[in-house]
């Protein structure tokens, strides 16, 4: 028997306490979309929302490609939820009488804040504008809404998603100005002011506009309309601000938006509507307070945009800016009680804090829509402790909740308490995005931009953000707009990036043509001027203030959330510390080792004249004998540092490799210090600069480098083992515990480690008699960072105890991009999607990660129980901390600073794919 295929499914409807999809399926209907059908079909949920209906992410796929066309089912479908809709309102599309209108927006599986197209008030013509009348009772607001459809439908459909290229001025920018003209010439302060015949003859003059501009007629056919519309949402998803935010965010461009239509509700018909934004936590700071703004007799997207400074939802929600105005509790007490009641119950549902827009129609409440909100690195990691404690979500969840790029946030520095008590607040405003700033005033995207190309740091001052704004805005060290609430786009898209932010700035006044801002005490900041910011507290400075470092010790949500951490993580977290004030950061931060102190940085810096000097006279030095005499002065000053690092650690391993970079590096070259050097060596000047030429290489990153310099200079090996040796014999006589681990950098083959630890063997004999201990505790490895010790590692485990991954070194060499020059070549490579990351910043799992899987694994032949670990910057980059974990890798090392990073990043790991073996050693 033949079987008849079933069409596809390319449009979900909900609404009417029912809905055809749900909170899970978010890749196919997006977040918007899903939410929707969740809020309006799930019996535990009924959520006053107006009904709708969400065309698929597959539909978006299929457009493009197929040449932007749609499958032949989706008309028909679409017809069908459309009388879905109308069943459930009572009212009809097209309708004269009691028409039905629809918004039509866009909706991601992951949002993207204001980067895709909105139509609203599509079905209104000329002749479904009198059953609106009739329906609202105001022609007023009829026109006006009209005029609005009129305006962003040209805009957005006919010019922009029809690719239209305005001759002069783009269309929206025409409109707007006869809107102004005719302000202007009934001197009207606000667009509140126009009557309804003025609104009238817009609308005919729109048309007309319209016409002449893009060569075709607004389309008065409701159909048409919605077609119209729905095209132009899927072309905005390849629109050139929704390819920049996908960049940025990492969205894959397969993912394809949703369009979500649903029927209008107003919340500008008067005074007893109003539209708002809230949240159920506030998202500034994680407390468990519902926290909101809203605009009475105003439609959603003016909240949003910015454009007149909101009102809070309660007396929580006040700041200096809204304090002057009623709360939504005191106006209409009966819906914000209804609405509080629903936050609370969808924040139950969800099991996480919600972003939520609802608009109230002349006294019903509706939602528009619910989200997971976003939320700055403070708040995200006291909600989660904090929904731990009350049982809302598991330790896992918590664990999850935090992103671990989120944690750099709590670690911010801020502006200096002592220098802000000193100095004068020029301005004051929201408090956005935590955290301090400084940096050079810019007052265009494209000028931060260029500004920040050129190695600037820049401050992006602006009346209002718009989502144009974004490149400007990430690339800005913050943002400080004049304008705007804590729901702004601007304070949106800072809190999703963890940047300082301030907003609703009033206390300045931009100036744009000359390029400054004039502050409410009298300063004025020209452009390139310094300022400070507080964006913890929303101040204003003039100048480049100092910033310090957060005490994290205080945060105690941090300090709960890295305790379950802790309990979950299988890896272990090293620094790389080289100095003891580095180690007591690290083991602050709660490294549990270090993982590389690389010796030669005690030549770098302050306090290093001395060292340095005895280091060049040993690399100039020509004979054995001269070269002995050198590092015996140098002896002492290596075994302090050493010493003084295996005692911070106590008794935590210490990995310390054998001095790696090429000699030359070192040689001074003025002269000055060369004359000093040819004194204390009794050679001539002449006789020096010969010495220090024939130390020049062509290619000294593969060159006279690491164990070579073991290899051709033994002596260096030995005085380094020896001054390794005796620190740690004179902490084990003080009772102390201390564990180096010495490892030998660069290698390429056994024979270099059965050299180096013939070496090591002979010093050890010398130090255990002279010290009279029987045992010295060490550990004795290699870095694996040229591509043949991976290729090898079977028989480099041999000869080592251990292994540490140097993928600095293992990437450049494998990769054959030099790691200090990639920057001349690698944004053609990103920009083109030719490597999709930067190798140096992120591990490239598939070709450097299968190397390092490679050889672990052959090491581990040899000795099943190989200690390994990374050592490269990788170390402190999530995704590569959580390749580590799977590969069975005992620990992660990286810069102390992200080491709370490594550790959360870890025990994601651990939950996303446990392993059997926890290799915490
Ligand atoms: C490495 O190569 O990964 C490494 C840690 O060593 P360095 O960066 O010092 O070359
Ligand atoms: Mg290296």
């Amino acid at each position: 028997m033949a079987t008849v295929k079933k069409a596809m499914k390319y449009v979900y409807s909900f609404g009417g306490g029912k809905a055809d999809g749900n909170e899970s399926m978010k890749n196919l209907l997006g977040g918007k979309g899903a939410n929707l059908a969740e809020m309006a079909g799930n019996p535990k949920l009924k959520l006053p929302v107006p009904p709708g209906f969400t065309l698929t992410t597959e539909v978006c796929t299929y457009y493009y490609a197929n040449k932007r066309t749609y499958p032949k089912v989706l008309d028909a479908q679409v017809k069908e939820a459309l009388g879905k809709m109308e069943k459930i309102t009572g009212k009809k599309f097209g309708d004269a009488k009691n028409p039905l209108l629809v918004s039509v927006r866009s909706g991601a599986r992951k949002s993207m804040p204001g980067m895709m197209e909105t139509v609203l008030n599509v079905g209104l013509n000329e002749k479904t504008i009198e059953g609106l009348i009739a329906q609202s009772g105001d022609a007023r607001f009829a026109y006006d809404a009209y005029r609005r459809l009129i305006m962003m439908y040209a805009d957005v459909v006919m010019e922009k998603a029809a690719g239209i290229e305005p001759k002069g001025k783009g269309i929206r920018k025409q409109l707007d100005e006869k809107l102004e003209a005719i302000k202007h010439k009934n001197k009207y302060a606000s667009d509140t002011d126009l009557t309804v015949d003025d609104l009238k003859a817009l609308v005919a003059d729109y048309k007309k506009t319209i016409k002449k501009v893009l060569g075709v007629d607004f389309p008065d056919d409701p159909m048409k309309q919605l077609w119209g519309g729905m095209s132009a949402v899927f072309a905005s998803w390849n629109g050139k601000r929704a390819i920049e935010y996908r960049r940025i965010e990492k969205i894959p461009d397969e993912w394809g938006t949703a369009v979500n239509v649903q029927a209008m509700v107003f919340g500008n018909m008067g005074a007893d509507c109003c539209t708002g934004v809230a949240f159920t936590r506030n998202p500034g700071n994680g407390e468990n307070m519902f926290y909101g703004e809203y605009l009475v007799n105003a439609q959603g997207e003016d909240v949003v945009a910015g454009i007149r400074t909101p009102a809070p939802i309660n007396a929580y929600s006040k700041n200096a800016q809204s304090e002057q105005f009623d709360t939504l509790e005191k106006l209409m007490p009966v819906q914000y009680k209804e609405l509080d009641a629903i936050q609370q119950r969808l924040e139950k549902h969800y099991k996480d804090m919600q972003d939520i827009e609802f608009t109230i129609e002349k006294g019903k409440l509706y939602m528009l829509q619910c989200r997971v909100g976003k939320r700055n690195g403070v708040a995200a990691v006291r909600m989660a402790t904090e929904m731990y404690k009350s049982k809302m979500i598991d330790a896992k969840t918590a664990i999850m909740r935090v992103g671990p790029n989120q944690l750099v946030e709590l670690l911010l520095p801020m502006l200096d308490p002592k220098e802000e008590l000193l100095k004068p607040i020029i301005a004051k405003g929201l408090p956005a995005g935590p955290g301090g700033a400084k940096g050079r005033v810019v007052f265009t995207s494209e000028d931060a931009v260029a500004w920040a190309a050129k190695g600037e740091k820049v401050i992006l001052v602006r009346e209002e953000t718009s989502p144009e704004d974004v490149d400007g805005m990430h690339k800005a060290q913050a943002i400080l707009t004049t304008k705007g609430g804590m729901t702004s786009h601007a304070a949106l898209v800072a809190r999703g990036w963890g940047k300082c932010c301030i907003v609703g700035c009033g206390d300045i006044e931009i100036h744009t043509d000359s390029k400054i801002f004039k502050a409410k005490n009298g300063e004025v900041i020209k452009e390139g001027d310094w300022i400070s910011l507080n964006g913890t507290k929303g101040l204003v400075y003039e100048g480049s203030m100092p910033l310090v470092d957060i005490d994290i010790e205080k945060n105690q949500s941090y300090k709960d959330l890295m305790k379950l951490v802790d309990q979950v993580k299988q890896i272990g977290v090293r620094a790389n510390a080289e100095t003891p004030e580095d180690a007591n950061v690290a083991f602050k931060f709660g490294a549990e080792g270090i993982g590389l102190f690389r010796t030669e940085h005690m030549f770098y810096g302050e306090g290093s004249e001395e060292p340095l000097f005895q280091l060049r006279k040993m690399i100039v030095s020509k004979t054995e004998k001269e070269r002995r005499a050198a590092l015996n002065d140098l002896f002492k000053y290596v075994k302090k540092d050493v010493k003084n690092t295996l005692n911070v650690m106590k008794g935590h391993p210490v990995t310390i490799r054998l001095l790696d970079p090429p000699l030359h590096e070192f040689v001074p070259h003025d002269k000055e210090k060369l004359a000093h050097l040819s004194k204390e060596l009794g050679i001539s000047m002449s006789v020096l600069r010969r010495r220090v030429l024939a130390l020049h290489e062509n290619n000294p990153m593969l060159g006279h480098r690491g164990v070579r310099l073991g290899i051709s200079y033994p002596e260096i090996t030995e005085m380094q083992i020896r001054a390794i040796f005796e620190a740690t014999a004179e902490l084990t006589k003080q009772g102390k515990k201390a564990l180096p681990e010495i490892m030998i950098p660069v290698t390429c083959t056994v024979n270099e480690l059965y050299h180096q630890r013939k070496i090591v063997d002979q010093v050890y004999k010398e130090v255990c008699e002279k010290t009279d201990l029987k045992k010295i505790p060490y550990l004795f490895g290699t870095m694996i960072e040229i591509p043949r010790a991976a290729l090898k590692a079977k028989e480099m485990a041999e000869a080592a105890d251990f292994f540490s991954f140097g993928t600095n070194d293992l990437t450049q060499m494998s990769f054959g991009f030099s790691r200090d020059d990639i920057g001349g070549f690698l944004p053609n490579y990103l920009d083109q999607k030719i490597l999709l990351d930067d190798p140096f910043q992120t591990i490239d799992q598939d070709g450097i990660g299968e190397l390092i899987k490679f050889g672990t694994e052959r090491g581990r032949i040899t000795k099943p129980n190989l200690k390994v670990g990374i050592c490269g910057e990788h170390g402190g980059d999530p995704e590569s901390v959580k390749f580590c974990h799977r590969i069975g890798m005992n620990y992660v090392s990286c810069s102390p600073f992200r080491v709370p990073i490594a550790r959360l990043a870890a025990a994601q790991a651990a939950i996303e794919s446990p392993r059997k073996v926890t290799g915490k050693k």
